[in-house]
């Protein structure tokens, strides 16, 4: 006997709707002042051969970002146009030819080409580094580029030895502050100069012996009185044209001078008759159109020395202020005002 059984239709479901991301909230310009600044969607970036895509969650600015806005300063051919030189995140892809060392999931800090002030943005494996333990996502993204670059400016080109003097120009700098805190730890000796005396006192206290404010006139006298007329070996030198006539003067025989900005100006006419005769060494030297080699040994090194100084507290990232990345035209704006002591960081997402 057959029975006709009603059977209820099934109720279905309907197919969650799955949304994928392919966008992403990036700085963006059109060149000139810091109002020209603002965020824009763009393409999220796919990893390449030997890269990692992070999720951002903290970048910073630099020095470079102001003049790239300005069209006065072309990133390297390879690297993204997207302004930011550094990111603190969370890989969320890998690229083929990683080792297996680098992890999905894994919280980072990385040296950038470009392209950090972005919800995501890819870069070599080479180029990350462990974040230290203890430091939040916002302290890690004052790390990389101006640790990097004071650690590279002192060891790699200044050959800093325990014994030096080393004048830091901008000592309140994001640059300055690692490079006082690099050198105190070296336990060779930091003079700075800076613009006003709150900056010479900050960098005091991360350990620079002595601190001249440059807007009251000629420091040198000042300089050699402190070096009891000795003057000093090294000089890390983001100032250049303006400082020169004094420094020129202050350097020691056989001393080391390195170039690596131009805030004073990039010319100067000059009788360079004194350097040959103190035999002084006058370099130049930048981080971001250096080869993946150099930056692979660099990270590493760097790595090796400062996290367990940034675990214990010994090295401090020195944060001034933090905006979201939808203000990143205030944060170009303070940069350039010259106010800030130490960095200024984007808080891209939490
Ligand atoms: P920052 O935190 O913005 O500090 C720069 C400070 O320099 C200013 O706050 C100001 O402080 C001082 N300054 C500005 N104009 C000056 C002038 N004409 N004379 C003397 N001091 C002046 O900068 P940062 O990010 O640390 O960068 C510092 C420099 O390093 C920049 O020039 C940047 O381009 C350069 N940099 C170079 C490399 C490289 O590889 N070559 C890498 C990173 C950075 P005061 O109140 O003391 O005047």
């Amino acid at each position: 006997q057959s029975q006709d059984i009603e059977v209820e239709a099934p109720e279905v479901t309907p197919a969650p709707e799955i949304t994928i991301m392919s966008t992403m909230k990036a700085a963006a310009f059109s060149p000139g002042g810091a109002e020209n600044l603002y965020t824009s969607d763009v393409a999220i970036p796919e990893p390449g051969d030997y890269e990692v895509r992070i999720r951002v969650l903290a970048s910073a600015i630099n020095r470079a970002d102001t003049l790239q806005r300005k069209g006065l300063y072309n990133p390297p051919p390879d690297a993204s146009p997207i302004l930011g030189l550094e990111a603190a995140g969370i890989v969320d892809k890998i690229g083929p030819g990683c080792p297996d060392s680098v992890l999905v999931g894994q919280k980072v800090m990385a040296l950038l080409a470009g392209g950090g002030n972005a919800e995501y943005v890819t870069c070599r494996y080479e180029q990350i580094m462990p974040i230290p333990k203890g430091l939040s996502m916002i302290q890690a993204a004052a790390i990389p580029e101006v640790w990097l670059t004071a650690f590279q400016l002192l060891y790699f080109v200044g050959k800093l030895r325990k014994e030096d003097t080393v004048l830091i120009h901008a000592g309140g700098s994001g640059v300055g502050t690692a490079a006082v805190q690099l050198v105190t730890q070296a336990g060779a000796t930091a003079i700075v100069t800076a613009g006003s005396q709150k900056k010479i006192d900050f960098a005091k206290s991360l350990g620079a012996k002595h601190g001249f404010n440059y807007k009251e006139g000629s420091f040198k006298d000042k300089v050699l009185q402190a070096t009891d007329g000795k003057g000093v070996d090294l000089i890390l030198d983001c100032v250049f044209g303006s400082m020169y006539d004094d420094d020129a003067q202050l350097i020691k025989l056989d001393g080391r001078w390195v170039v690596y900005g131009f805030l004073g100006g990039s010319q100067k006419e000059a009788n360079f008759n004194m350097l040959l005769r103190k035999r002084v060494q006058l370099l130049f030297s930048n981080l971001r159109f250096r080869s993946v080699e150099y930056k692979k040994q660099l990270v590493q090194e760097f790595s090796n020395l400062s996290t367990p100084l940034f675990e214990s507290g010994a090295f401090k990232p020195i944060v001034d202020t933090v905006l979201p990345l939808s203000e990143i035209s205030q944060a170009h704006k303070l940069m350039e005002s010259n106010t800030n002591m130490g960095k200024i960081v984007l808080k891209v997402s939490d």
